[in-house]
């Protein structure tokens, strides 16, 4: 079996956290390679500033072109209305039976995977791997592992990661500001921001 993991997200925009975390994941977990998939419209967000699917993937493609170990996938932009992870990973296994898939996510997304539909099919699909993300403690983290675990039977593995605190919502208001965002996403990926004027106006 291929070990595929899966970062989902807005990516809106993608940045230096996302492809640490997947690079970090992808040789601590022995991951053969990280599928990023821009989520279409999250159904749990504001869509103030959202750009369009298509714009978010070209970034992200720009971001990853040079890493063989990380692909980019349209699987949830191209689909119409809300997205959801479970849906996204049953697909997968659909798809790929020779793979076994591993979801990424911060720690903010494994306090919020309650609310997501069907955390149990999520569950059922993928082994989740929970990286640490600002202040929220590990032992906090655990526990949070163990009442997911015996609610839903999934598996979840957690990561360590380094605090970075930097974030799509830090970066669009930085450019709103008309504040630099140089290194905090690759360069071209910034290139193409400021060709296309991204994010210069104030959220809705
Ligand atoms: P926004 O501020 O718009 O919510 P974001 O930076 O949180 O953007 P998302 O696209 O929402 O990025 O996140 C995609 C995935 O990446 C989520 O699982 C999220 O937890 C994770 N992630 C993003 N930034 C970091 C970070 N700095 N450290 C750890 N995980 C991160
Ligand atoms: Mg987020």
């Amino acid at each position: 079996m291929r070990r595929i993991g899966i970062m989902g997200g807005s990516f809106n925009p993608v940045h230096i956290g996302h492809l640490m975390l997947s690079e970090w994941a992808r040789s601590e977990a022995g991951l053969d390679e990280v599928w990023l998939i821009p989520a279409g419209m999250p159904y749990m967000k504001a869509s103030g500033q959202l750009l369009p699917g298509r714009e978010r993937l070209h970034m992200t493609e720009l971001a990853i072109a040079e890493n063989t170990g990380l692909r980019c996938l349209d699987i949830e932009i191209s689909r119409a209305g809300d997205t959801y992870s479970y849906e996204t990973l049953e697909q997968l296994n659909r798809d790929y039976p020779e793979c076994e898939f591993f979801f990424i996510l911060g720690a903010d997304c494994l306090f919020a995977m309650e609310n997501w539909r069907h955390p149990e099919r999520l569950f059922a699909s993928c082994t989740v791997i929970a990286a640490s993300r600002g202040d929220i403690p590990m032992d906090r983290l655990q526990e949070k592992r163990v009442d997911l675990e015996h609610r839903y039977g999934g598996k979840i593995e957690l990561l360590p990661f380094l605090n970075l605190s930097i974030s799509s919502t830090i970066i669009r208001e930085r450019i709103r500001k008309g504040f630099s965002v140089r290194y905090m996403v690759p360069d071209k990926v910034l290139e193409y921001m400021e060709e296309k004027g991204f994010y210069r106006e104030k959220e809705k």
